[in-house]
């Protein structure tokens, strides 16, 4: 079958490589729709050769396992491709993107191929029957989606508060849209003008102003002067770190949702957390109880995802798709394998 797969160099090539098997007590999924995540071009360059990223995915059951009853063949299905054992110390508390077993699972090969071999457990856990009116590279979202509620939830926002959100890629536009829906008030900010405006239109965030002389006296006027309760770093969490601390209000949080480049340090002032009581707290990857909650969403239409997807290309492409989402032209790209 036709894959893309990664090279230590971060090059990417789109080669034939063996179908995985059906996988016991599992199922085999022929893959229509995988998105392209930030953290799938982070890992370009830091990945074995023969790697096979992307775990957005959507597809069609083509085969079962014996005993396997939740699909048939057939079914159009998404999934996510961690799941947590759901009794460990990390899960018990919540943390369950630590659970062992949610790091050590994955989909086979990966999502950027035209098949792949989920487990039982994955499907029982954290995978979705697709409706007729639901687009399969709509149902892909679930998963980036599914991060985002963990983030709204985790974050216990409360109605009223006034959320800023720093970097408006995909899962930035979708933190507003939930802020929005959890009935905060949402500020955004990006470098890039026309980002600010759809979060406006599509989800009624408030732009924030981009130079930095505008925008400490945009926010204190948004806050009667106190600041932000909350500020969520949905991009460039090691540079706009400082900014962040900037703009959120004394006893109020500061919200890692994106990482930095493995081994580059942040520099800040830790006293801008200790004397103000800001609260540093983070959220990684989602859980299956959000992954329900994300997929509810999207099927009932309460959070609009459909206009992120910016571009559909073939797998074969998948460099194309990378360079629109670095460029900043695209929110989410997708791959559909089936598509030439
Ligand atoms: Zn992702
Ligand atoms: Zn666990």
């Amino acid at each position: 079958m036709k894959a893309v797969t990664a090279d230590p160099s971060g090059g990417l090539h789109y080669s034939e490589i063996p179908a995985p098997a059906l996988p016991e007590g599992g199922a085999l999924l022929r893959v229509t729709a995988v998105g392209i995540c930030g953290s799938d071009l982070v890992k370009l360059g830091h990945s074995p050769a023969g790697t096979v990223l992307g775990h957005e995915v959507a597809g069609v059951i083509t085969e079962t396992a014996p005993g396997f009853t939740r699909f048939s063949p057939g079914d159009r299905v998404t999934t996510a491709h961690h799941i947590p054992c759901g009794q460990c110390v990390y899960c018990s508390g919540g943390n369950e993107s630590q659970c062992r077993q949610f790091r050590e699972t994955n989909l086979v090969p990966g999502g950027w191929a035209e098949t792949i071999a989920v487990s039982g457990a994955h499907l029982n856990a954290v995978a979705f029957a697709i409706p007729d009116d639901m687009e399969d590279a709509v149902a892909s979202l679930t998963e980036p989606l599914g991060c985002c509620v963990r983030a709204i939830r985790r974050s216990e926002v409360k109605p009223g508060e006034k959320i800023a959100v720093i970097g408006l890629g995909p899962v930035g536009m979708m933190l507003a849209a939930l802020y929005r829906h959890a009935g905060a008030e949402v500020f955004v900010l990006d470098r890039i003008a026309k980002r600010m405006e759809e979060a406006a239109a599509w989800y009624g965030a408030l732009p924030l102003p981009a130079e930095p002389s505008g925008l400490s006296e945009a926010a204190r006027s948004a806050t009667g002067g106190f600041g932000f309760d909350q500020v969520v770093l949905a991009a460039g969490a090691g540079p706009t770190l400082t900014l962040a601390l900037d703009l959120v209000r004394r006893g109020g949080k500061v919200h890692l949702f994106s990482g930095t480049p493995e081994g580059e340090l942040t520099r800040f002032d830790l006293n801008a957390i200790y004397k103000r009581e800001v609260t540093l707290f983070s959220t990684y990857s989602s859980s299956p109880r959000d992954l329900a909650v994300a997929f509810d969403l999207i099927a009932t239409r309460k959070i609009a995802c459909e206009n992120l997807i910016s571009k559909r290309l073939p797998l074969s492409r998948v460099e194309e798709g990378i360079r629109a989402i670095r460029s900043g032209d695209a929110y989410k790209v997708v791959l559909e394998p089936g598509r030439s």
